[in-house]
């Protein structure tokens, strides 16, 4: 069993000062693989002053000085990247072709964020366009600092590239809190920051849970931005604790997506995105289109071929390549999961499949696919995020009900639209309320285009020029023409 006793602090791996041990589960298996020894105050206080330390001579890099160490990073995740797939895979339950998208995912992030660091060189400096012809205005974009970054359990590697990677870009230095649950693949972040001579403090990794570690990280004084990603519950917390401080957030918070099949779709074409949408990691994705739109139309034949996909499903050995979905990634998510079940019994929801007709494998926390139709706009399965492969469905009758009841949640971050009319997509899409919109494509999340949320769905924007800019304070130089230094 691996011992994860140790935290990354300056460049060296440091025993952790707390004594509570944390056991990490395989969730196929559900034996223990390994003990991490959370974190405390102590730790997060010697990671701060660290990152602390580090700030002046990051910073005074030149975007381009910074591009290597992220094409470093970049590089160390490529050469491992089976073995990564692998871990990934068996901490998290996520099936072997899913956990190769993350880590390409991550891959292309610090890649990207390569290559605004290079880009930035150029920008610093950037005219401003006055109307005043005698004065001289020029843009500058400085790193916010030292940056506290915690992250949950469904995506690693992934959730800590999109908040690491532009803030190393940007010359802040950072301490990274992973889930507690997860906290296995992120260990390789700090092998490749000695690979490729990441200077002492540029990058810390605490490990903890979020009483020991995430919470003092959230209230430290000398942590300039907390970048939060996880539930709406802890990000609240968060926020209360940076405002102690004045001190500013990114919130990366829950969803509850909708997908929205006009009548002029392709049954089976739809019946793709809405699987993709749903059942890609066991349904445990802060995007997941977990409502279903369907027009009235086409929703029989729709539900009939849902179902057929949903027995086909195969459940077993995330690593087995033939699996088609993993258990979920803890006992806790399971359990939650099955009280939405339990929920949906007792409000007597009719399932066009129900989980309790599946034989599920022997062991692992898995949860079988369910799919309810007709759901009532005021059910809590309708309106909460599950985190699971709970499908709710609802018939409408109009293009507009389709939109109303979309906007109908106090969530905004992703969509779906199917549809056979691409003007009709342009059309609902921009009256949809969320900071991403597929039209008839699965979820693609690509670097250059922002990810957050509408709404609950946190503040802020990750990855692309926004993600970069989260981490930068802007800066103007102004005064007499000619007289402003370069
Ligand atoms: P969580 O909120 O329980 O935990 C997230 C992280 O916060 C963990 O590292 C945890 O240890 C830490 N934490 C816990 N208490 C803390 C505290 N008081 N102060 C500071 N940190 C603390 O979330 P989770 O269960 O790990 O993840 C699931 C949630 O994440 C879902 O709601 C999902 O929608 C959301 N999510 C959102 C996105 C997005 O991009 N919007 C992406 C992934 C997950």
């Amino acid at each position: 069993m691996q011992r994860l006793d140790q935290q990354f602090i300056d460049n060296q791996w440091v025993p952790s000062r707390g004594s509570r041990r944390l056991p990490v589960t395989n969730p196929y298996s559900e034996e223990v693989i390994a003990e991490v020894t959370a974190g405390d105050s102590a730790d997060v206080e010697a990671a701060v002053a660290a990152a602390q330390r580090a700030l002046p001579g990051w910073r005074a890099l030149t975007g381009a000085q910074r591009a290597v160490h992220l094409e470093g990073f970049a590089q160390g995740l490529t050469k491992r990247r089976d073995e990564l797939i692998r871990l990934s895979s068996t901490n998290n339950g996520k099936v072997l072709a899913e956990a190769a998208i993350d880590l390409d995912d991550a891959i292309a992030c610090y890649r990207y964020y390569a290559g605004q660091a290079r880009a930035l060189d150029a920008r610093q400096g950037t005219p401003v366009t006055l109307e005043m012809e005698d004065v001289e205005a020029l843009a500058y974009f400085d790193p916010v600092g030292v940056v506290g970054l915690i992250t949950p359990w469904n995506f690693p590697l992934v959730t800590s590239a999109w908040k690491l990677a532009p803030a190393l870009a940007a010359g802040c230095t950072a301490v990274l809190k992973p889930s507690e649950v997860t906290p296995l693949p992120e260990q390789v972040l700090a092998e490749i920051a000695l690979e490729v001579d990441l200077p002492p403090g540029v990058f810390n990794l605490v490990h903890g849970d979020g009483e020991g570690v995430g919470a003092p990280l959230a209230s430290h004084r000398d942590v300039d931005k907390v970048s939060f990603t996880g539930s709406n519950r802890v990000g609240e917390a968060v926020m209360r604790a940076a405002a102690e401080g004045s001190r500013g957030i990114s919130l990366e918070l829950g969803g509850k997506s909708p997908i929205l099949v006009m009548d002029d779709a392709e049954v089976e074409q739809a019946a793709d995105y809405v699987m993709a949408g749903l059942y890609f990691n066991a349904g445990q994705i802060c995007s997941a289109t977990s409502r279903l739109l369907v027009h009235e139309r086409i929703a029989e034949a729709l539900y009939a071929v849902l179902g057929e996909r949903i027995d086909a499903l195969r459940f077993g050995d995330p690593l087995d390549e033939t699996t088609g979905m993993g258990p979920l990634t803890s006992a806790r998510q399971r359990d939650a999961v099955n009280g939405y079940l339990a929920i949906a019994a007792r409000e007597g929801l009719t399932p066009v499949r129900d989980s309790r007709d599946r034989e599920l494998p022997a062991r692992g926390f898995f949860v079988a696919p369910t799919l309810y139709r007709d759901v009532p706009l005021d059910s809590r399965l309708w309106r909460e995020e599950i985190f699971g492969p709970v499908l709710c469905g609802h018939a409408v009758t109009s293009e507009q009900e389709a939109i109303e009841l979309a906007n109908d949640s106090d969530f905004g971050l992703a969509a779906t639209v199917v549809s056979g009319d691409p003007e009709r997509a342009r059309r609902i899409g921009r009256q949809l309320q969320a900071g991403s919109i597929w039209f008839n494509s699965e979820q693609l999340v690509l670097p250059q285009t922002a990810w957050g949320g509408f709404k609950r769905s946190g503040i802020g924007r990750e990855l692309g020029p926004w993600g970069l800019a989260s981490y930068q304070e802007v800066k103007h130089v102004i005064g007499p023409s000619a007289q402003v230094p370069p």
